[in-house]
């Protein structure tokens, strides 16, 4: 239906393009807000760099690692030295708050909305914000989710008391033996609940969030909505980004709003009802919240 070579990218004045949105932010009898990783990045949660070295510099020294994202795949050789990475990396992206107030920025312009989030961020971070749980659906799991690795039983568990122990207890990158966290049933190892392959397991929270989206997405067929995507890069389109080009595609009253630094872009199908800013997250929706009090 979408080509990609007849898309349309917007390079025009910026400034327009926020009134749009602001306007489009005010009429809208509805919001779906579909989040990627560009907007945590916006929100200070950055994977390399000066907060890499930071909490992760003695794993730069040893292996050579340079940034999170990679980190969470290198070949440990202990389990110990494993979960000293992986209780770091849940820790300090799903346990403290984000540096800037980027999901702050966004409640503040949907609170008063019939809104709800989509989101393949697994850092927690719309509910730190304040976010309505029941208007959040997490689709790619939960850093402070564990579940067993071999998905015997469909059930999660909270890790944060697990994750503080091993914060609290690692020394020379190695948490105590006896904190390696097993599986209750089975007795295997536990893992992340993320969807990394087809043992992630989807427990009953996740099947009431899906529920809640479905039903909001049907309510909403016709009517003003505002289809808003921010930080939705292109290594999983099929669960935000396509959708919503055929959400609007199929309302004749829908707003489709990308924002994206160096991706912001909308098919010419729907280039005539799109919003296209090529710009910081944050800064975007700083900008809207300072317009919606003038
Ligand atoms: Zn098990």
């Amino acid at each position: 239906m979408f080509l990609k070579n007849r898309m349309k990218e917007y390079t025009g004045n910026c400034s327009v393009q926020i009134e749009r949105l602001k306007q489009a932010l005010e009429t809208a009898d509805a919001v779906l807000i579909g989040a990627g990783a560009g907007l945590s990045t916006s929100a200070g949660l950055t994977y390399s760099g000066e907060r890499f070295e930071r909490y992760f510099a003695e794993f730069h020294q040893k292996y050579g690692i340079t940034d999170m994202y990679s980190g969470g795949f290198y070949p440990y050789s202990t389990l110990e030295e494993y979960w000293a990475w992986w209780s770091r990396h849940i820790f300090y992206n799903r346990y403290v708050d984000a540096p800037l107030p980027a999901y702050q920025e966004l409640l503040a312009l949907v609170k008063d909305k019939d809104y709800f989030v989509l989101t393949t961020n697994v850092d927690h971070q719309f509910q730190r914000a304040g976010f309505d749980k029941k208007k959040l659906f997490y689709t790619q799991g939960d850093y402070g989710l564990w579940q067993c690795s071999k998905a015997c039983h469909n059930k999660t568990y909270d890790n944060e008391d697990a994750v503080r122990q091993m914060i609290d207890q690692q020394q020379d990158m190695e948490i105590p033996s006896d904190l390696i966290p097993r599986c209750p049933v089975c007795g295997s190892l536990m893992t992340m609940n993320l969807r990394c392959d087809n043992t992630f397991v989807q427990d009953e929270g996740w099947y009431a969030a899906q529920s809640r989206y479905s039903d909001f997405v049907r309510r909403h067929k016709h009517g003003t909505v505002l289809y808003l995507e921010l930080g939705v890069g292109n290594n999983t389109p099929v669960i935000i980004k396509y959708p919503f080009w055929k959400y609007t595609l199929e309302n004749p009253n829908a707003i489709y709003a990308c924002v994206n630094f160096g991706q912001a872009y909308a098919p010419r199908e729907i280039a005539e009802r799109s919003v296209c800013l090529d710009a910081d997250i944050g800064r975007i929706l700083s900008a809207l919240n300072r317009k919606a009090v003038s």
